[in-house]
């Protein structure tokens, strides 16, 4: 007998077929005499449904009342799987996160675990009980719900199987694991056996949306292997875990991220200290920068660019308008038709040539690059938006044609 963690996302649990589909899944685990925890996600596009719910009465809703709409939608999925199961003659209990000890930071819309309180789901399970609890939420010290971010419910799951020193935790999903390129988008895209903590959190950092990566930073600090596979399809899907070939795959994936925008600061004097003022006021709003592209002096001066997330480029001008004449900045401009493609694998550490590869691929299409920006698993360059989609697939076909 093992202690099983199950996460179902939003197409997995869409409508009541899928959520008999799910039912079934969960009760022949249980059948086979395992202990199961179930994490859903909110039905279909309700998280999306919701957020545009809100912009018809607020355009500027607060935080806090955000929370309390967004995570009514994994109550209504939490229920409605906790019903199925019932109907199946099987003893279930559904719990909201905070029931299930979910005690998170105050950070409304981006809250992070601090602990789980296992004890009401220890308590559930020791009665023989399915356990569903609604993913992506928690409590915070005030009180209050929060949600962790979207994607979230990854990150439920796996501090759950922490909590509850789970054998297995299963993320199930609607493609039948961890594919080369997102699948839907690169025909091509090979499914991976396995992948290891470190390519998989780049991966979903940047721009694999298969995994929240705070989910697999969680997997690999409390080691717990991870399984992506399909809730439709039957089948082994993708293990997650600490290494995952003897022999270090070369390139284990290209992601693309879209939820980028590029500011410039033009002409600031080139002398020390404007990198640190320039920066610490972006981190003092919260604004996380990315790619950071510094000029070689001209005439005294130099161009500062560097990437935010879309969402943040308006407030990052704003901000950075208030100090140009102070710095002695001669401009700021921004771009947010822009993506950033990488490719991650933890075979390039020790093969020369990659990034070669990689540019000859962008090259063969005629794509522009504007930023580079490389760690030792992975190569990301910033295009045009309309080149990037071209750009995953010449560099898909370059690293994989012959997989
Ligand atoms: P869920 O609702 O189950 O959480 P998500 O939509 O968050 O599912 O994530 C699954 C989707 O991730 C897939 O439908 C796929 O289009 C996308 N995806 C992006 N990159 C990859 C990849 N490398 N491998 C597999 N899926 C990927
Ligand atoms: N429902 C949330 C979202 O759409 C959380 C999740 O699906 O993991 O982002
Ligand atoms: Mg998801």
């Amino acid at each position: 007998m093992a202690l099983i963690v199950q996460k179902f996302g939003g197409t997995s649990v869409r409508d009541a077929e899928r959520i008999n589909n799910v039912a079934d899944i969960v009760t022949s685990a249980y059948k086979d005499g395992n202990d199961v925890v179930v994490v859903v996600s909110a039905q279909g596009d309700t998280t999306d449904d919701l957020i545009a719910k809100a912009a018809e009465v607020n355009g500027k809703p607060s935080k806090r009342e955000m929370d309390m709409l967004l995570s009514s939608g994994e109550q209504i999925s939490a229920a409605l799987l906790a019903m199925a199961i019932e109907r199946m003659g099987y003893p279930v209990v559904s719990l909201l996160g905070w029931q299930a000890g979910f005690d998170t930071t105050s950070d409304y819309g981006n809250a992070r675990i601090k602990k789980v309180d296992a004890s009401r789901l220890k308590k559930e399970l020791d009665k023989r009980r399915i356990v569903v609890v609604t993913g992506f939420q928690g409590l915070n010290r005030y009180g209050d719900m929060t949600t962790l971010g979207r994607g979230g419910s990854d990150t439920s799951a796996v501090a759950i199987a922490v909590a509850l020193h789970a054998d297995l935790c299963q993320i199930f999903t609607d493609v039948d694991g961890v594919y080369t390129a997102d699948p839907r988008k690169i025909p091509g895209a090979v499914k991976l056996s396995s992948i290891s903590y470190d390519e998989m959190l780049e991966l979903a950092t940047l721009g694999a949306q298969v995994l929240h990566n705070r989910s697999v930073e969680m997997a690999k600090k409390y080691n717990i292997e991870l399984e992506v596979l399909s809730s439709l399809t039957r089948g082994r899907g993708t293990i997650v875990k600490e290494e995952s070939n003897v022999e270090k795959m070369l390139i284990s994936g290209v992601a693309k991220d879209d939820n980028i925008a590029r500011i410039s600061i033009i002409g600031v004097p080139d002398k020390p200290g404007l990198a640190f003022k320039i920066f610490s006021k972006l981190a003092s709003k919260g604004v996380n920068v990315d790619i950071i592209l510094q000029s070689i002096g001209r005439n005294g001066t130099k161009d500062i660019s560097f990437t935010v997330e879309k969402d943040k480029m308006e407030d990052s001008i704003k901000l950075l308008k208030e100090y140009t004449d102070r710095w002695g900045a001669s401009n700021i401009v921004a771009d947010d038709n822009v993506s950033k493609v990488s490719i991650v694998g933890a075979g390039m550490e020790s093969h020369p040539g990659v990034a070669a590869e990689m540019f000859e691929a962008l090259f063969s299409r005629n794509v522009n690059i504007q930023m580079i920006s490389t760690s030792e698993i992975k190569i990301s360059v910033l295009i045009h938006k309309s080149d990037s989609d071209r750009a995953v697939e010449a560099i898909h076909d370059k690293f994989f044609e012959t997989a």
